[in-house]
């Protein structure tokens, strides 16, 4: 029997101060890449995808950034280095 699937994983790259979409406010937001790795008989092999989202500290409304954008948000090597293992 062949077990596979899918894990996530959640790196918090920095954290920002930007105005709120959701209630306005100019406050916190955590700038997050999570990845979802295909995993076989439960070790992850490789990614499948990969997405960024920033979070309101205040309301806590999430919002779906593109990579360029989360890489603007984090500066200079903040994203970079894809195999940071950073929370
Ligand atoms: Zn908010």
């Amino acid at each position: 029997m062949i077990v596979f699937g899918t894990k996530g994983y959640l790196y918090h790259l920095a954290t920002v101060t930007l105005v709120c979409g959701g209630c306005g406010n100019p406050t916190a937001h955590a700038v997050r890449r999570r990845v979802t790795k295909f995993t076989l008989f439960f070790v992850p092999l490789f990614p499948v995808s990969t997405s960024y989202r920033t979070q309101c500290a205040f309301c806590g409304v999430e919002r779906k950034v593109t990579a360029a954008e989360a890489e603007r948000l984090a500066g200079p090597g903040g994203v970079r280095g894809g195999g940071s293992h950073q929370r």
